[in-house]
């Protein structure tokens, strides 16, 4: 039977030493690291994601700059407020909850930010360092995935890792993670011929698709470490993953839940991030 990694205790340790690095940057520099959050419309979804993160924020002492905007927002309007973010020395990362309205371009809103204040991680200047091993602000959701790998104990190097969904916020960014750590990744999608024999090797699965019970238990490696990134909501409200959980635990060595896997290590990298941006913008590092 699989051991339950256990996604609320990671994030909480995860917080704890943000917490303590706040204390530090504040007694150094005499200010909190400052997080401006920007949400445009009233997508219920999107509302509750924001108003969590602030929360988190107020947690380990980040000071926080809440931004909302109406649903007819310009591109021009929500530019130049970009602008102004990018340009105030108290605010270190910018976050702008995705998805926006139809008429936004979020590529085009991603590239005005300042990539050192880009604390999720999607600016194509951090996207380009993460492809090149350079250092730089990496996507939360994939950052938190690895640390639950790396909390495992078990070797990545040399591993045969397989991630399922090659989305630019999740499985993309992993599989390049997975990469530095000298995994040996396979990157699967949609197209992917017969899923199932290329799961069927992975001592490392990561399954971000957002189809619930895609991954099969009977897939699954015995032995293997188990990572559920999907959060997929049944027509009975159930909360659930990817992954066939019942029938996978009892083959992988390591499976993580749905819901309290990867959701909390989201908003503790978020943290993270912030900290991280801000220490380098004070060091004056690009
Ligand atoms: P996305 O829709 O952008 O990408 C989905 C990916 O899955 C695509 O690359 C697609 O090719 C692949 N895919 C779809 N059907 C497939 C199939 N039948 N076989 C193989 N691959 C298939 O989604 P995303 O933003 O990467 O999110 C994926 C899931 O992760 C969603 O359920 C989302 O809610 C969840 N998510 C969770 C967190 C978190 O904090 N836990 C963060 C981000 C996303």
């Amino acid at each position: 039977m699989a051991e339950i990694i256990d996604g609320k205790a990671a994030a909480q340790e995860v917080r704890g030493h943000v917490r303590r690095e706040v204390l530090e940057f504040e007694t150094r520099y005499g200010m909190a690291p400052g997080l401006a959050t920007v949400l445009v419309g009233s997508d219920p979804a999107s509302a509750t994601y924001v108003r969590s993160k602030r929360r988190a924020c107020a947690e380990v002492g980040i000071a926080s700059f809440p931004h909302e905007l109406n649903e007819r927002t310009t591109l021009d309007e929500l530019l130049a407020l970009i602008g102004e973010l990018n340009r105030r020395n108290d605010v270190h990362g910018i976050l702008v909850q995705l998805p926006l309205p139809p008429h936004l371009s979020a590529q085009q809103v991603i590239a005005a930010l300042d990539p050192r204040k880009d604390v999720d991680g999607l600016h194509p200047v951090n996207q380009g360092k993460l492809v090149q091993g350079l250092p730089g602000l990496r996507p939360c959701t994939p950052l938190g995935i690895m640390f639950l790998l790396e909390r495992t104990g078990l070797p990545l190097a040399g591993a045969d890792a397989v991630v399922v969904g090659r989305s630019t916020l999740v499985g993309k960014p992993t599989a390049f993670l997975l990469l530095e750590r000298d995994a040996t990744v396979t990157l699967c999608h949609s197209r992917t011929r017969d899923l199932a024999h290329v799961v069927q090797r992975a001592e490392v699965l990561v399954v971000a698709t957002g189809r619930p019970g895609l991954v099969r238990g009977d897939w699954v490696r015995m032995g293997a470490i188990v990572i559920d990134v999907g959060i997929n909501r049944l027509p009975d409200g159930t909360l659930v993953g990817d992954v066939d959980f019942a029938a996978a635990s009892s083959r992988a060595a390591f499976i993580t839940p749905v819901p309290g896997g990867v959701g909390p290590m989201t908003v503790a990298m978020l943290l993270r991030n912030t900290v991280e941006a801000a220490k380098r913008q004070m060091e004056g590092q690009s």
